[in-house]
């Protein structure tokens, strides 16, 4: 079976004989296409080049996954460990044997989700290697999967994967943009899995909120204020984005901070700077 991927974005696309013209994801204004068109490859070749996966603790009963040389959009998948079960959260575009093996070993994995279509990687692929847990998609994004699967079940509005971990439809980059928050990450004080919903900034304090970040288009001052309100009502301290960017502590105040300074800006209160 040829399981098709995207070379730029790493999302599984259907088994055909021969690959879709486009990768939908990657033609939507929110990513992009390189300059000599639309590239495909297959999880057979990438398995052919000498890749690796690490698993990595973040904190404990968090694990962070990554594959080297990195495969599309390249991001760190994360793995939630509770007392029920775990959760496979923006799953990468690349998995292995021994990758599988290593995840396998942290726990059962009850599901599998993406905060959005950009990190779907190749979660079908995952739920297969898993025994085919299910793939939660929000309904409002399921339109973006490439390779429907039996295992891809909808969701929306707020989803209990196990106890103390929770999917919270926020909206905002994508209509059904999400965050995972684990009520045990951080000591007990909480943590948001933010995906692109909010982004985690270098500088640790402050994050941001767009509608496409390769191509830089903001999302209003509204939204990024409807954002920082529903995730105000979360109790969480700490933030982890989907590229290893974290806001260690007080992450809630952190948003609200970077959503009235984002909203500010877009609104003109600071052209006099400019
Ligand atoms: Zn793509
Ligand atoms: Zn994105």
């Amino acid at each position: 079976m040829t399981v098709w991927i995207c070379r730029t974005c790493a999302v599984e696309h259907a088994d055909t004989a021969e690959p879709p013209e486009v990768c939908a994801i990657c033609a939507d204004e929110r990513q992009w296409v390189p300059a000599e068109g639309q590239q495909w490859t297959t999880m057979a070749e990438l398995r052919t080049a000498d890749r690796k996966m690490a698993v990595e603790e973040v904190e404990p009963g968090l694990f962070g996954i990554t594959v080297a040389p990195r495969v599309g959009i390249g991001q760190r998948a994360l793995l939630v460990r509770t007392g029920a079960g775990n959760l496979l959260w923006d799953p990468t575009g690349y998995l292995d044997d021994d990758g599988v093996r290593r995840v396998r070993e942290l726990g059962r994995v009850l599901a599998i989700a993406a905060s959005h279509p950009h990190m779907f990687g190749a979660q079908v692929e995952w739920s297969r290697a898993l025994g085919g847990v299910p793939v939660l998609v929000n309904a409002a994004d399921a339109r973006w999967v490439a390779r429907p699967d039996g295992a891809i079940e909808p969701w929306s509005g707020t989803h209990e994967v196990a106890p103390g971990l929770t999917l919270h439809q926020l909206g905002g980059h994508f209509p059904g943009s999400a965050v995972a928050l684990w009520a045990d990450g951080a000591d007990g004080a909480g943590v948001v899995l933010s995906g692109d919903t909010v982004f985690p900034n270098p500088d640790r304090k402050s994050v941001g909120f767009m509608r496409s970040y390769p191509n830089l288009v903001p999302l209003s001052g509204a939204v990024a204020g409807r954002l920082a309100r529903d995730l105000e009502a979360l109790a969480f301290d700490r933030l982890y984005g989907n590229f290893g960017g974290v806001v260690p502590s007080d992450a809630r105040a952190v948003v609200r901070r970077s959503a009235d300074r984002h909203a500010a800006w877009v609104r003109g209160d600071h052209d006099d700077e400019t």
